[in-house]
């Protein structure tokens, strides 16, 4: 039952193979990036990948009941930012198609992203929010999951190379499906790993920056994060795919001052406080949606989140 695996694929992984096998410390993170992420290109095609954001986009509305917060002006907001962001994570990723959605959720601060470039994000981390910095820190991270191709290294990893390359030629079909289910049912994505975190820190921070925003903004919600542990169970759905130690809010702050990122803008507060205020005043969800990464017995919050943004 050997199968062969076509050329391109033996390449990428010859190479991953080759780094792994290396490990040099100083070269190694950026060479297991950019290996991992020329096997993930050649395994799991962008074609795929949208169609996977789209079965989950569907899953999530049709079986999660996932509500999305119809409002003008809070819809305008998070355009705004998203469109500077995006304007960044284009370039590095020119084939994605962005879409961002505003879940009608207040009591979850989650944000999460699928393949395909879907963005979602709760109204719950927006009335969280301190200033508009944060939440361009917190939806560059978003995009930088999927810029970075993390969910198709994780499904690599996790179902392993011959699987996914089972998939990438077709003859999976059931795979897809299945996997779309499983993602929207268990919090949307793969939980990433600390290595995938830190880097969507960095677009986070990076892309922030290039639009114009303080950079800190990300560290900030993640002090916040820090400092509500265990107090606030609406945040503990992005506390568990985002631990947001002291080290990892050391790490993106590190990389700030390194990489000498500017940018200013975001921080004064108004322009959160109207959409908060707004917020407020829209009336409670029709029904509480299910939380895709919270299980059910409430009280007891934690989740797969992998989403969170993943
Ligand atoms: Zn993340």
């Amino acid at each position: 039952m050997r199968r062969v695996l076509p050329a391109s694929v033996s390449a990428a992984l010859a190479a991953l193979l080759a780094v792994t096998a290396a490990g040099l410390p100083a070269c190694s993170t950026q060479q297991r990036r950019s290996a991992e992420l020329s096997l993930a290109n050649t395994l799991i095609p962008p074609e795929q990948e949208k169609q996977l954001g789209l079965q989950v986009k569907q899953e999530l509305e049709q079986k999660q009941k996932v509500r999305y917060v119809e409002d003008a002006s809070v819809n305008a907001y998070v355009k705004g930012i998203t469109d500077k962001i995006l304007a960044f994570a284009k370039k590095d990723r020119p084939d994605v198609e962005w879409t961002v959605k505003v879940i009608d959720d207040p009591k979850t601060v989650n944000a999460f992203a699928t393949p395909g470039g879907y963005l979602y994000v709760y109204s719950g981390l927006l009335l969280a929010a301190d200033d508009t910095a944060e939440v361009a820190g917190v939806l560059g991270h978003e995009s930088g999951h999927v810029v970075a191709r993390h969910s198709a290294r994780q499904m690599v990893n996790q179902l392993g190379v011959q699987t996914v390359a089972q998939m990438a030629l077709g003859k999976e079909p059931g795979k897809l499906s299945q996997l779309a289910a499983s993602l929207a049912g268990n919090g949307a994505i793969l939980a990433y790993g600390r290595a995938d975190e830190s880097e969507a820190d960095e677009y986070g921070a990076r892309y922030a920056s290039l639009a114009g925003y303080d950079p800190h903004g990300i560290a900030t919600f993640f002090e916040k994060l820090e400092k509500s542990e265990g107090k606030q169970p609406g945040w503990a759905a992005y506390l568990s795919t985002h631990p947001a130690t002291p080290d990892r809010i050391a790490q993106v702050n590190k990389y700030i001052a390194d990489e000498k990122l500017g940018g200013t803008g975001g921080t004064s507060g108004t322009q959160i406080a109207a959409v908060k205020a707004r917020l407020k005043t829209l009336p409670a969800p029709p029904t509480q949606p299910a939380q895709p990464d919270q299980p059910q017995q409430a009280q007891e919050p934690a989740g797969p989140g992998g989403t969170g943004a993943q």
